[in-house]
């Protein structure tokens, strides 16, 4: 009978929130607004900032920003293409990397990235460095530019408040909107759990990735590299990625599969 209740009520919802993810056509349930999520965000963003440890190597910081810099400018490329050119106004994009040994990264609705030394020392000084950067901000940003974070603000929103009426929902709304924002990048420790990303939602990422690093010029196959790497190193170490961003076992083949196809679309060998 709950059940029940929650498929009419996400129903119900969905006709009056859902949109579109342009770039894959998946239908997206969005009941926040977007400027409570980039507030959200915003304030997640800067109370984390207050405690990071910035690094201090110029050399590693400058080689994030740089790649950083071309994915942001591919993503806005791409919003312009995909006609949503108004989503821009909504971007004001920072580049940092921080002194964490976890495997993470992450790029905030609003655009704020976040890569951590770890994420950095596993991908190594290779001739293929930038290139799996690329994929990893690519994937970060391929979250943010998907409006994942609002997809899940509005599914903890249901969750927390499924039951009651849409009225007593929009009143709790923005305390639920601050959790599941700070639950979904993992900033909030104080709620106790991490949100994670879906597998549909990772594997979106995934392509939208792709679609970016080529847009930016880098090489997409080092995607593959890069998760084959991670799930080698798959330990306690990579757990903190894993949680927010589970893999999924067709992820590899998919991306096998995605890449020539962006490739042959975009004219690029
Ligand atoms: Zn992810």
């Amino acid at each position: 009978m709950k059940a029940k209740m929650y498929v009419c009520l996400a129903l119900s919802l969905c006709l009056a929130a859902c949109s579109t993810v342009s770039m894959t056509g998946r239908k997206q349930l969005n009941l926040v607004s977007e400027s409570e999520i980039l507030s959200a965000s915003l304030t997640e963003y800067q109370s984390y900032m207050k405690t990071a440890k910035i690094s201090t190597d110029a050399t590693a910081t400058a080689v994030v920003k740089n790649v950083a810099q071309r994915i942001a400018a591919a993503a806005e490329a791409y919003l312009k293409t995909a006609g949503q050119e108004a989503d821009i106004a909504n971007y004001a994009w920072e580049f940092n990397l921080v002194n964490d040994s976890q495997l993470n990264a992450f790029c905030m609705p609003g655009g704020k990235i976040v890569v951590y030394t770890g994420m950095l020392n596993l991908i190594g000084n290779g001739s293929d460095r930038d290139d799996m950067l690329a994929a990893v901000i690519g994937h970060e940003v391929g979250h943010a530019i998907a409006k994942h974070g609002n997809e899940r603000a509005s599914q903890q929103v249901l969750a927390n408040l499924g039951g009651s009426l849409l009225g007593a929902a929009v009143s709790q709304k923005s305390e639920a909107t601050q959790q599941a924002v700070a639950m979904a990048y993992g900033l909030g420790t104080q709620y106790g759990a991490l949100l994670p990303f879906s597998r549909k939602q990772e594997l979106e990422a995934d392509y939208i990735g792709v679609v970016l690093a080529i847009l930016a010029g880098y090489e997409a196959n080092a995607s593959i590299t890069l998760w084959e790497k991670m799930s080698a190193a798959s330990t306690s170490t990579t757990a903190e990625f894993m949680s927010t961003h589970p893999s999924s076992t067709t992820r590899i083949s998919e991306l096998k599969k995605s890449i020539p196809q962006v490739k042959a679309q975009l004219g690029v060998k």
